[in-house]
C-alpha cells in the first residue's frame, strides 16, 4: 500500500477482511480459552498527553471489552518517576472518558511494587535471577551481537542468599544508582536479544508521585507489565509492533511466577497521521519550546488539542473504525480521512449557522433605513428535529469578501456587477455599485433587493445560481476566528533532521470576522456549520463579549474543486 493512501490494507497474507483481534478473541472465547472471560487494559505511561494514536489503542482495547462483554481496565504504566506527573495521569483520565469510555479498575504499576518484589525474590529462589554488579555499559559489551553469543556475567551463579540480601539492600537505599541491577537468568546465546539476562530492576533512588519514598529500586518496563496483566488478570494484552521482540520475555516473566494468571501479548500496528508527529517526546519537545500554545493547541494531534477543535468523540471512534487494525501496515494514514470521519460526524450534529470571516460591507440602497426584519432559517437540514431560528435582517449586511468579483471568470456564480444572487433564506440582490478606496481595493457595495423574493424565491419563477450568506451589521457580533491549518508541511515530518523546522508557518491564522448573533452565549466546546465555510467550535476563551472560534475542519469547496480541475 503507498504511503499516505487511507485507510484498508490490502495486505491479503497478513490481515483479514475484519479486525484480527476480534477473530482471535472470538476464536478464545469460543474454545473456552481463558474460561470464555475478556480482559483487557490500555496501559499509558502519565509522561504526556494522549494522542490520536493512543485513541486507536483505547478504541481497541476498550472496544473490543465492550464487544465481548468483557472489562477494560485503565493501568497507569508509572514505573520511571523521573519523568511522570500526576497532570498527565489527570489529563489521560480525562482524554479517556470523554472518548466515551469507563475503565473497570483504575489501577498503577505502582500499586504492584510490592508484588513484584515478591516475584523478584520467587526468581530469585528459582534461580532465574540475579543480583548484577556490571556497569551499564559492561552489560552492553557482555550482551554480544545478533551474530555472536554474550557472554554470562561474573555474578550470575552468585548464591541464592546473598541475592536476596543484595536485593533487599537495594530496595532499602543502601547502594548508590548505578552499583548493582537485578537481571533475569534466561539465556545469554538466545537469537533474541531481549532474553540475554535483561534487567529486571535498578536503582533510583528518587521519590516516586505516588509511593513516596517508599521504594530506591524501580522495575524495567518488560518486568512490570506482564506481571502487572498477571495480577490484574487481563487475558488479551494487545500492544503496538515496536513490542514483538519482548513477547518471549513477556511470557517467560508470565510462565516462571506463581502469578497465576496466563496473559497473552498480541501487537497491532501503530497508528501514523501525515503532516504530524506522533512521539510523546517531540510533541513535549513543541510544548516546552513554544511551538505550539500548549498541550491542547488545536494543531496538535493530541485528543486535549482535537478537543479544543472541536472534533467529537464520535468522530475519533469512527475514524478508528474505517482505519481498521492491521497486523502489520504501519504506513501513514492521510490525516484527510480523519477529517473526512470528523466532517460526517459534524455534518449531523452541527447546527447551521451564519458567519463572515472576511468581511466585506453591502447597503441595500432600496431597503428601508432602520428597518429590521427577522428571517426564519433552518437549523439543521439534515436534522429535522434541529428546528428554526429567527436571524435579523437588515439594510446593511456583511458578505464574505471572496464573494465578490469585480471582473469574474466564466462559472463565477456569486455577486459581480450586474448579477443577482439569493442571499441565504432571505432576498433575492442585484449589484448596482461598487465603491473603492483610494488604493484601488473594494471597500462597500451597493445592491437592490427584490422585496417579492422574501424567503430566497422569486415569485416569477427566475433562478439564480449563487446563493450567499451574510451577517446584518447593526446585528452582527464581532468574533475572533482561528483558522488552522497542518503543523507541518511534509507528508511525514518524523524522519526528517530538521524535523522543527519542518513546521507550517501558516498552521494558524486568525482573521477579525462576524457572526449572527444568535452565537452569542454559545458555551465553549459547541459545534457550528459556519455555512459555506466550514465547522467550527467555541474555543474556551471565548466571551460573550469577545468571540473566539476555532474551525475545526472545512467544508468541501465547490469552486475551489471546479478550478483545481480547470
Ligand atoms: P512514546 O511515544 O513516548 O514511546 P508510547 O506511545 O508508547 O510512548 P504509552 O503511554 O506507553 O506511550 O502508550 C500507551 C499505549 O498506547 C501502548 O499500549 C501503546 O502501544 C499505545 N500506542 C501508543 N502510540 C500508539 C499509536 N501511534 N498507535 C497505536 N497505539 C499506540
Ligand atoms: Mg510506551
Amino acid at each position: 500500500m503507498p504511503a499516505g493512501e487511507p485507510g484498508m490494507s490490502t495486505n491479503e497474507t497478513d490481515e483479514k477482511p475484519s479486525n484480527f483481534l476480534r477473530e482471535l478473541i472470538q476464536k478464545d472465547v469460543t474454545a473456552g480459552t481463558h474460561a470464555g472471560r475478556v480482559a483487557t487494559r490500555f496501559p499509558p505511561e502519565p509522561n504526556g498527553y494522549l494522542h490520536i494514536g493512543h485513541a486507536k489503542s483505547i478504541w481497541i482495547n476498550f472496544g473490543l471489552a465492550e464487544d465481548f462483554g468483557g472489562t477494560c481496565n485503565l493501568r497507569f504504566d508509572d514505573t520511571n518517576p523521573e519523568k511522570e506527573d500526576i497532570e498527565y495521569a489527570e489529563a489521560i483520565k480525562r482524554d479517556v472518558e470523554w472518548l466515551g469510555y469507563r475503565w473497570a479498575g483504575l489501577h498503577h504499576a505502582s500499586d504492584y511494587f510490592g508484588r513484584l518484589y515478591d516475584f523478584a525474590r520467587e526468581l530469585i529462589e528459582k534461580r532465574l535471577a540475579y543480583v548484577c554488579s556490571l556497569t551499564e555499559e559492561d552489560i552492553r559489551l557482555y550482551r554480544g551481537t545478533v551474530k555472536e553469543p554474550g557472554k554470562p556475567s561474573p555474578d550470575r551463579e552468585r548464591p541464592t542468599a546473598e541475592n536476596l540480601d543484595l536485593l533487599e539492600r537495594m530496595k532499602n537505599g543502601e547502594f548508590p544508582d548505578a552499583q548493582y541491577t537485578v537481571r533475569a537468568k534466561i539465556d545469554m546465546a538466545s537469537p533474541n536479544m531481549k532474553m540475554r539476562d535483561p534487567l529486571m530492576y535498578r536503582i533510583r533512588r528518587v521519590p516516586h508521585w505516588r509511593t513516596g519514598d517508599a521504594w530506591n529500586i524501580y522495575p524495567m518496563y518488560d518486568y512490570a507489565h506482564g506481571l502487572s496483566d498477571a495480577i490484574e488478570n487481563i487475558t488479551h494484552s494487545f500492544c503496538t509492533l515496536e513490542f514483538e521482540n519482548n513477547r518471549e520475555l513477556y511470557d517467560w516473566f508470565v510462565d516462571n511466577t506463581s502469578s497465576g494468571a496466563k496473559p497473552r501479548q498480541y501487537e497491532f500496528a501503530r497508528l501514523n497521521l501525515s503532516h504530524t508527529v506522533m512521539s510523546k517526546r517531540r510533541l513535549l519537545q513543541l510544548v516546552k519550546e513554544g511551538h505550539v500554545k500548549g498541550w491542547d493547541d488545536p494543531r496538535m494531534p493530541t485528543l486535549s488539542g482535537l478537543r479544543r477543535r472541536g472534533v467529537t468523540p464520535e468522530a475519533i471512534r469512527d475514524f478508528c473504525e474505517r482505519i481498521g487494525v492491521a497486523r502489520k501496515d504501519d504506513s501513514l494514514v492521510d490525516v484527510a480521512m480523519l477529517d473526512h470521519a470528523i466532517r460526517e460526524d459534524l455534518n449531523r450534529r452541527a447546527p447551521r449557522v451564519m458567519a463572515v470571516i472576511d468581511p466585506l460591507k453591502v447597503v441595500i440602497d432600496n431597503y428601508p433605513e432602520g428597518q429590521t426584519e427577522d428571517i426564519d432559517c433552518e437549523n439543521n437540514p439534515e436534522d429535522p428535529a434541529a428546528g428554526m431560528r429567527k436571524v435579523p435582517f437588515s439594510r446593511e449586511l456583511y458578505i464574505e469578501r471572496d464573494d465578490f468579483m469585480e471582473a469574474p471568470p466564466k462559472k463565477y456564480f456569486r455577486l459581480s456587477p450586474g448579477a443577482e444572487v439569493r442571499l441565504k433564506h432571505a432576498y433575492f440582490v442585484k449589484c448596482v455599485r461598487v465603491e473603492k478606496d483610494s488604493a484601488g481595493k473594494v471597500i462597500e457595495l451597493g445592491v437592490t433587493y427584490d422585496p417579492t423574493s422574501r424567503g430566497g424565491e422569486a415569485p416569477d419563477g427566475r433562478k439564480v445560481k449563487g446563493t450567499l450568506h451574510w451577517v446584518s451589521v447593526p446585528h452582527a457580533r464581532p468574533a475572533e476566528v482561528r483558522l488552522y491549518d497542518h503543523l507541518f508541511r511534509a507528508e511525514d515530518p518524523a524522519p526528517l533532521e530538521d524535523w522543527l523546522s519542518d513546521i507550517n508557518p501558516d498552521s494558524v491564522a486568525s482573521k477579525a470576522g462576524f457572526v449572527e448573533p444568535s452565537l452569542a452565549e454559545a458555551p465553549a466546546g459547541r459545534s457550528f456549520q459556519f455555512m459555506r465555510l466550514g465547522y467550527f467550535a467555541v474555543d474556551p476563551d471565548s466571551r460573550p463579549d469577545s468571540l473566539v472560534f476555532n474551525r475545526t475542519v472545512g467544508l468541501r469547496d465547490s469552486w475551489a474543486k471546479a478550478q483545481k480541475s480547470g
